[in-house]
């Protein structure tokens, strides 16, 4: 029998890789798209960004009942929660999406789905499971995977990952983290709203290392406030045990410790998915980074590209979507578009909540731009004081040059929902004089984008008044 031939192959059908392999589809090309898990979704969808906003809207909403108090509502029972129930919930709702998903698949007539594992055989020719496909163009979209550092001892292969945590039964008596990174951070603080006994250690000198420190350090002030033990400057020994008991030895400041928890679960980092993907046949280049892409996704094969998880860069589930629209426009339509990393937005659901566009005041300062930073605390903002949540700030990171806004960060209860308009300043190159001229409407937290915005206003009139001060 002929080979079967594509213009397209995908191989992940995660957040990259389908919604590429719909948009070709759509061009009108011939596309196959195949993944290992036999159903679309990816990590995001099965053991990523879904099941752990489940399981934390969960534990927010149960916590919030025992904050009831501090709002004047007396509870006449003790709320219980139904982990088993939550979670029964969780494979309803990711179900549903694998499936909605794979309907709008079957609907693209030139669009065939093909579970299996897939690898290259060479730069023309796919083999999944023993079923061989020619292609002229591919797009890989193989995602990340627990990156487990080379920590000593027995326990460290048996420690859950983010693969293992959402498949638990029952609700951990105790359980301490390794890393304190964005995984880590969020699922830290959702256990601990359940009552679970929480230990976070790190190797640093604080929690989210990639995050800025302004922004970290009020998460990490929350944790220590809400009984999270968080251990810094950590240097790990070994590390045994099985799930129902490990011992984690460490010294800190020089001091020999011990940490006896019956469940541990490593979150060092992700490390992309591209070793038994034969891309040396294909030649591909990688490295321990990931899949290298120029900023079109193109790889180092020229009929090749790379997004999202597998390929050097952010990883997030959005930005693996807008990266695989960048691959498709290049392969398929006569002009050429590039990622614009500078506006990359994302969110960490911690508990205060943070979301981020454009860069970070370290982000800046390193790209080798003269920036001001002006910060909005929430302590005497309307909403917050209503919600008691004023441990939060709005802060802008202003090029002092263009006197555009370059960043936007966000700590609080809601920054999740702040982050469209933050994505929106960055990417649209605002002033601090264009924001102001939005309303902003009260009492919400959105005022804060009118009230930083005012303040920059005024202290750049009066520093032109008197000649010194902010320049912004
Ligand atoms: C706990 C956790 C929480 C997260 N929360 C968020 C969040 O809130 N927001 C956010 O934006 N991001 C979040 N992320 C990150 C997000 O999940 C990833 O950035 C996103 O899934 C990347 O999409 P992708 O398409 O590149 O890869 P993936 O989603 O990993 O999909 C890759 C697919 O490729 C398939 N595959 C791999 N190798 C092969 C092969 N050889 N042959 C065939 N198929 C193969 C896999 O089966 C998989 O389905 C979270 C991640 C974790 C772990």
């Amino acid at each position: 029998m002929a080979m079967k031939e594509y213009d397209l192959v995908v191989i992940g059908a995660g957040p990259g890789g389908t919604p590429a392999a719909m948009a070709a589809a759509q061009f009108g090309k011939k596309v196959l798209l195949v993944d290992k898990r036999g159903e679309p979704g990816g990590e995001c969808l099965f053991e990523g960004c879904i099941p752990s906003k489940i399981l934390e809207n969960a534990a927010n909403r149960y916590a919030m009942l025992k904050e009831a108090e501090g709002f004047h509502v007396e509870l006449k029972s003790t709320p219980q929660i139904h982990w088993e129930q939550v979670l029964a919930e969780k494979e309803q709702i990711v179900k549903r999406r694998a499936e909605g998903a794979m309907k709008r698949i079957e609907a693209l007539p030139n669009l065939d789905f093909l579970p299996g594992t897939a690898m290259f055989v060479d730069a023309h020719t796919l083999d999944v499971e023993g079923e061989r496909v020619a292609f002229k163009n591919a797009v890989v979209a193989t995602g990340a995977s627990a990156h487990i550092p080379p920590l000593q001892g027995a326990g460290v292969e048996k420690a859950w990952t983010n693969a293992d945590v959402f498949k638990n039964a029952q609700i951990p008596d105790e359980i301490a983290f390794v890393g304190a990174g964005a995984i880590s951070c969020e699922l830290v603080q959702m256990f601990n709203k359940l009552g679970v006994r929480c230990h976070i250690l790190e190797r640093g000198p604080r929690i989210l290392k990639r995050i800025d420190e302004q922004c970290a350090l009020i998460v990490q002030e929350r944790m220590q406030k809400d009984g999270i033990d968080v251990v810094l400057n950590v240097e790990f020994g070994e590390i045994d045990g099985d799930v129902g008991g490990y011992t984690v030895r460490y010294t800190q400041d020089g001091e020999a410790k011990t940490l006896e928890v019956p469940y541990l679960l490593i979150a060092t980092g992700r490390a992309p998915n591209v070793e038994g993907l034969g891309l040396e046949k294909a030649g591909v280049e990688y490295d321990r980074h990931g899949i290298k892409v120029d900023a079109g996704m193109q790889t180092s094969q020229p009929h090749i590209y790379a997004v999202g998880d597998c390929a050097v860069g952010p990883k997030f589930a959005h930005w693996a979507t807008y990266e695989a629209g960048i691959a498709i426009h290049n392969l398929f339509a006569p002009s050429r578009h590039e990622i614009e990393p500078e506006k990359l937005a994302w969110v960490l659901f911690s508990d205060p909540q943070i979301a981020s566009a454009g860069l970070d005041e370290a982000a800046a300062k390193a790209k080798g731009l003269d920036v001001t930073t002006e910060v909005y605390p929430y302590a005497a903002d309307a909403r917050a004081q209503i919600d008691h949540a004023t441990d939060g700030i709005l802060k802008f990171v202003i090029d002092n040059a263009s006197k555009k806004i370059v960043g936007v960060q966000a700590v609080g209860p809601e920054a999740s929902s702040l982050s469209g308009e933050a994505a929106l300043i960055v990417s649209q190159k605002l002033s601090a004089m264009e924001v102001m001229g939005a309303i902003h409407p009260h009492p919400t937290y959105t005022e804060a984008f009118g009230n930083l915005s005012r303040t920059l206003f005024f202290k750049s009139m009066m520093a032109r008044r008197g000649g010194g001060g902010h320049r912004g």
